[in-house]
């Protein structure tokens, strides 16, 4: 039976899941506090476990467009530059896993995720404020007061969830200490640096200090990633800019070929890193979070998008033939086969030492969400 469904907020996590929903035959609307999408942020990684996930919503053309397909998976000494691990990701990866690793533009994930949703299911402009719920359905509650009936609400509406807040109150993020900075240079800028077709990790001296590097748009493009310990800075956005002679000030003392990467950035935006720690719980009733919602984690791993993506499939796939009645006991059933992962992830991403040194890779990249509900009920 079609079940009538809300997606509060159209991110990555929110814009796959009406998809995986929509393909199941079900109504959804997706609702954006945005007015429109800007070309805002800048890379996103994509593992194979994600691409694996997106590939199977249908947009595995469109990504591959404007995507890059990192070579390897590469971690090196900030002073030395010595190799502690280096991983295949291209074709070795796609044979393993079945997909590759690509990196994005977060703009051009969003417009291929946009393009596979029926028409008019995606409204921007419309902010939500609340929800509240019966035993028969789930009350949308906007900004401007007007209301919306649904079966379902799904709040994929980030980090600061307003969906969260109703079902379980004030809780801010804590800020980790650490700023990140973003910057993007034309690869012709740097034509002789090693490694640009690879996703590659400048480990510091200290668990602040790193510079993650890997290809945008089609090798074209070369994104570059850093991070500062700031305790007195908390700021959080995708556009303020970052002051670019700071920072190559503070990497001064790496490596000649890392420094190089943030000497080609002509300038960088910053934002504050925050996390919440792993909840208990991401379903009342007939009201689910998914991704950063639920669960926010720190960029050390490179899979916030991932494990949105990962959600929204898994999500799909938990609600296939439910019928309104068994929603509340299918959204603990999605949430309990998720948790675990996602914990591990946002802990891991905590610790910051993944692939320093080599070591397995599968259980994250090798993760399948199409077939983790029929997993998990074997
Ligand atoms: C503008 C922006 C730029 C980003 N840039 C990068 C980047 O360059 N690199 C990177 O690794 N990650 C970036 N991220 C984060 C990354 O995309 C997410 O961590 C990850 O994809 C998880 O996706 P999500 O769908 O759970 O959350 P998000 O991608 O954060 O999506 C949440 C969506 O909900 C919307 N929203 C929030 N509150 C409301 C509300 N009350 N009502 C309606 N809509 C609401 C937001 O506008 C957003 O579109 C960015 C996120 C945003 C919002």
């Amino acid at each position: 039976m079609p079940l009538k469904i809300a997606v509060a907020g159209g991110g990555v996590g929110g814009m796959a899941a009406a998809i995986a929903l929509q393909n199941q035959g079900h109504a959804v609307t997706v609702f954006e506090q945005a007015r429109a999408f800007g070309r805002i942020g800048a890379d996103v990684n994509l593992t194979p476990n994600a691409v694996h996930a997106l590939d199977g919503l249908g947009i595995g053309d469109r990504l591959r467009a404007t995507a890059a397909r990192p070579e390897f998976r590469i971690s090196r000494t900030w002073d030395s530059g010595e190799e502690t691990s280096r991983l295949p990701m291209s074709a070795a990866a796609e044979e393993k896993y079945g997909a590759p690793q690509l990196t994005i533009h977060r703009a051009d994930l969003l417009a291929a995720l946009e393009s596979a949703l029926l028409p008019d299911t995606l409204i921007f402009g419309r902010r939500v404020a609340d929800v509240c719920q019966s035993d028969d359905g789930a009350t949308l509650i906007f900004a401007d007061d007007s209301r919306e009936d649904f079966d379902l609400v799904i709040g994929a509406d980030g980090i600061h969830s307003a969906i969260r807040y109703a079902l379980y109150g004030a809780d801010d993020p804590q800020f980790t200490g650490l700023v990140s900075y973003r910057g993007v240079f034309a690869r012709e800028d740097a034509p002789d640096l090693p490694n640009l077709d690879s996703f590659t990790k400048w480990w510091g001296p200290t668990s602040d200090l790193q510079i993650v590097t890997f290809p945008l748009n089609r090798g074209k493009e070369i994104f570059v990633f850093a991070t500062t310990g700031q305790k007195d800075w908390t700021e959080e956005g995708w556009t303020l800019p970052g002051d670019i002679d700071a920072l190559r000030d503070i990497y001064k003392d790496f490596h000649p070929e890392a420094r190089a990467l943030l000497m080609a950035c002509r300038d960088v935006t910053r934002s504050a890193l925050h996390v919440r720690a792993p909840m208990p719980r991401w379903s009342e009733g007939r009201v689910v979070l998914l991704g950063d919602a639920a669960h926010p984690m720190v960029p050390f791993m490179a899979q916030g998008a991932c494990m949105a993506s990962e959600d929204a499939v898994v999500l799909g796939c938990a609600l296939d033939s439910v019928d309104p009645a068994g929603l509340p006991a299918a959204l603990e059933r999605f949430a309990d086969i998720r948790r675990p992962r996602t914990t591990r992830v946002q802990e891991g991403s905590l610790a910051n030492d993944w692939l320093k040194k080599g070591g397995n890779a599968d259980w994250v990249y090798g993760y399948d969400a199409w077939g983790a509900v029929k997993d998990a009920a074997a």
